[in-house]
């Protein structure tokens, strides 16, 4: 008889952990809340693509091998020498082609070790500069969503700043037609690997007669366990998305050195994203504490009369919204990643999502639990990872 294993959760943990308990030669059941799979990788419907939350994979990392290794993120799209061309950085309430000199110059210090229990602020400050810190924690708004990375472990700041800024960049990588597409290519994966998918399914108790990896969210998680001491920090962030008329005036990208924001027109590298002539756009912000949504979307506006000249007249579409706390873990000084909810919960429970303790930054974080906990409970059903 084949050992069964269960998994709550359709996003991008959850599929996952299905493929990988499937290949391991479980019989997998997925049940996923929501009568649409991806989580927070889900995408609206056209004409204009956009995805909820996620945009861009980095090539770099060891998820994005994985998923390759399987078929499920081609095709793909890389920026194009012309299209980094047409990116920019706002500094001094301006747009320019580089960053500020004091940054150049951090960035060239790419073997610094930073300390874990110090905040990035002041440790930054002390080795750079207090401009460099400023523009570092700018530069790194697209990755961490917070309006203050200053008080985040340094050790956690630098890994990001320094991804941000390889010397193999560019490393983010485009699916065509979106994160949905990932997420469908996946489903369809885990059902040829015998995985049973139940759309609109939501899990109230869990299953006591098999191995269950719970892939929400931590707070989803945090209810399912009855365990209050599972929480993390995260960001917090406004999101505009705009469809627009394509004008050859348009930047690719603009990172937002003096707010952490960014702009990104992905409808620019994926031209399926949008109809014919038009362009889709994703910008963002993180909202300072106290700052409502309305507020966030006033300087998203403000940072689009910058980056998309004459936007008000070529908008079709547009959508706004509020990640808070959706946008994977911060680790405060004193903490890292392995100080996160631990995967392994005990009693043939374990955990996978963004905010628990695996490596990575952003989504990783979840593939890489997710691998973690299908390894340990195939293990638990005298299975093996396939080679
Ligand atoms: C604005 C924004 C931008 C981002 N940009 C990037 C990026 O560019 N690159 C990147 O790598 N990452 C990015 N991320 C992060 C990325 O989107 C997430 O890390 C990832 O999608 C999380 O996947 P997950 O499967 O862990 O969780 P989720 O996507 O939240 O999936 C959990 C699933 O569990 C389901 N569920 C919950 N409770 C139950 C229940 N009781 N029973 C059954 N099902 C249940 C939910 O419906 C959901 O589908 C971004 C996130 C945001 C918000």
């Amino acid at each position: 008889m084949r050992r069964e294993i269960t998994i709550i959760g359709g996003g991008l943990a959850g599929l996952t952990a299905a493929i990988a308990c499937a290949e391991g030669g479980a019989a997998v059941t997925l049940h996923e809340a929501h009568r649409v799979l991806g989580g927070r990788a889900r995408s609206s419907a056209a004409p204009y693509i956009a995805n909820d939350g996620t945009h861009v994979f980095y090539s770099d990392g060891e998820p994005w091998r994985w998923m390759a290794a399987r078929g499920l993120v081609q095709p793909f799209r890389r920026p194009a020498l012309g299209e980094l061309a047409r990116g920019r950085f706002r500094y001094g309430g301006r747009l320019t082609l580089t960053p500020p000199w004091s940054l150049v110059n951090a960035l060239t210090k790419r073997r610094v070790v930073a300390p874990v229990d110090r905040d990035f602020g002041s440790w930054a400050t002390e080795r750079f500069g207090e401009e460099a810190m400023r523009t570092a924690c700018g530069l790194v708004g697209v990755i961490t969503y917070d309006a203050d990375p200053g008080r985040l472990s340094a050790a956690f700041v630098w890994e990001r700043v320094l991804r941000a800024s390889s010397p193999h960049y560019p490393a983010p990588r485009y699916v065509v037609g979106g994160w949905q597409r990932v997420v469908e290519r996946m489903a369809d994966h885990a059902r040829g690997l015998g995985v049973r998918i139940e759309t609109g399914s939501r899990v109230d108790r869990l299953p006591e007669d098999t191995p269950v990896i719970v892939a929400t969210s931590l707070d989803a998680a945090r209810t399912l366990l009855g365990d209050e001491s599972l929480r993390w920090e995260s960001g917090r962030a406004a999101l505009l998305d705009l469809g627009l008329a394509s004008s050859p005036r348009d930047v690719f990208f603009v990172s937002d050195l003096d707010e952490g924001g960014f702009v990104e027109q992905y409808g620019m590298v994926d031209r399926t994203l949008a109809p014919a002539g038009h362009t889709l756009a994703q910008l963002e912000v993180p909202l300072r504490a106290g700052e409502t949504k309305a507020g966030g979307i006033t300087r998203l506006e403000r940072l689009a009369d910058l980056a998309l000249p004459g936007w008000r007249e070529r908008a079709t579409w547009r959508r706004e919204a509020v990640a808070n706390g959706r946008s994977g873990a911060l680790d405060l000084p004193g903490t890292s990643w392995r100080d996160r909810p631990a995967i392994g919960r005990g009693s043939g429970v374990w955990l996978a999502g963004d905010s628990v303790a695996a490596p990575g930054m952003l989504s990783e974080v979840s593939s890489h639990s997710a691998l973690t906990a299908a390894a340990a409970a195939l293990r638990a059903s005298g299975l093996r990872v396939a080679a």
